[in-house]
């Protein structure tokens, strides 16, 4: 070999060490870190229909398996229901039931999984390399609109409640309708019993979830709060404004109050790119699309499965990646700070994921991402669960 060859040779030696050295460093500080998942929808897509999630689940985006090759040592489950309850009894049913499948699946495997109600339950359960379960209550509605029942949800281990999902209740009004229905809104924000909830809550030691709910909502909650909130499930407006990302404002909102946004995975509201391809494939563009075909080959079944694979590979075409993820991550840290931002994946609640996000095991992906942009590991210790425990710790 000669001279330049020798070089040649030199030089990517040491690439691949100075490769090899940060993945190190990214596994050693992703492992060592406490990393909490502010939102999974493995309840109601996988538990309550009794899936043993303790094994491989290989068609969701959840299963233990993958939660420890991931790192994941804290969770908080979603209880969720839509507005239409799945149980004869009404949606506080439905919740009481996917608590009690979520209990019994936690009692079956108990040397694996652990139910937590208190900060120093999270803590043993850590120490005892269990995968802490926590419970988040997603959407106010299922309240039914009792205290009654808001404190048989705490007694059972609800530590968040979202005070809406998509739809509006009657005492707090959702970003969906904020946004899409403000003309036929009977009232805007918290009424003077949404305080009361907040008011509750705070008693009770559970935290207020502001993902998903209107802006007027956000204010008035993030006012009648006198603890730390959370935002489980939600991303950044200004780089992606969908209707319930969360503005500056919010944001810095949040870090007055000392709270926490943790970032959802959903590539809608990650990429703004991903959006506009939704948008611009809408019903009227699919009737187009199945007409024309159906009238050229005289099949509209064949129709509609070819509609279905181009409508697939477009939207696979525009995911955005984990960088465009790790955008959001550095927009709130630019904005405020390193203590405000989090996790909330949305796992097995969502249609579609940033490139290499694929599931629940590649958490240490974004470590090393955040490793790459320069991020110390005291702030990406923060970012991956500890800002999530101090507002945790705040509370209960
Ligand atoms: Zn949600």
């Amino acid at each position: 070999m000669n001279r330049s060859g020798l070089k040649t040779t030199g030089l990517i030696c040491l690439l691949l060490c100075s490769l090899y050295a940060s993945a190190q460093k990214a596994a050693r500080i992703h492992n060592k870190a406490i990393l909490i998942d502010g939102h999974n929808d493995v309840t109601s897509a996988s538990v309550v229909r009794g899936r043993d999630i303790t094994e491989p689940q290989p068609d969701r985006h959840t299963d233990l398996p993958r939660w420890k090759k991931g790192g994941l040592d804290v969770q908080f489950f979603s209880i969720f229901t839509g507005p239409v309850a799945q149980n004869p009894k009404g949606v506080y049913a439905d919740a009481m039931d996917q608590i009690d499948s979520l209990e019994a699946l936690v009692h079956r495997h108990p040397q694996q999984l652990m139910l937590a109600k208190s900060y120093q339950e999270i803590q043993r359960g850590i120490k005892q390399k269990k995968l802490v379960a926590l419970i988040g209550v997603e959407g106010g509605h299922m309240i039914e609109n009792n205290l009654n029942k808001l404190d048989s949800l705490q007694k059972r281990g609800m530590r968040y409640l979202t005070l809406t999902w998509n739809n509006s209740n009657a005492w707090a009004t959702s970003a969906l309708d904020e946004t899409l229905h403000a003309d036929t809104l009977q009232h805007k924000g918290l009424t003077a019993f949404g305080k009361s909830v907040v008011q509750r809550l705070n008693q009770l030691g559970v935290l207020v979830d502001l993902s998903h709910t209107g802006e007027q909502t956000f204010y008035d909650a993030i006012a009648a709060s006198t603890k730390p909130v959370i935002l489980s499930h939600s991303s950044v407006y200004n780089l992606c404004p969908v209707f319930r990302n969360v503005k500056d404002d919010q944001i810095r909102a949040v870090a007055k109050n000392g709270g926490v946004i943790c970032i959802n995975f959903y590539s809608g509201f990650i990429s703004r790119k991903f959006d506009q391809k939704l948008a611009s494939l809408s019903e009227p563009v699919k009737k187009q699309f199945i007409d024309s075909v159906s009238r050229q080959t005289g099949d509209s079944q064949q129709a509609l499965a070819q509609w279905d694979r181009y409508f697939k590979k477009e939207m696979e075409a525009a995911r955005p990646t984990l960088s465009d993820l790790a955008d959001h991550i550095d927009y709130i840290v630019k904005l405020v700070g390193d203590d405000y931002v989090g996790i909330g994946s949305d796992y097995d609640g969502i249609g579609s994921v940033p490139i290499g996000l694929e599931d629940v095991s590649t958490y240490p992906r974004i470590t090393a991402e955040l490793l790459k942009r320069g991020y110390s590991k005291k702030s990406i210790r923060k970012i991956l669960g500890g800002n999530v425990l101090r507002v945790i710790r705040a509370s209960f």
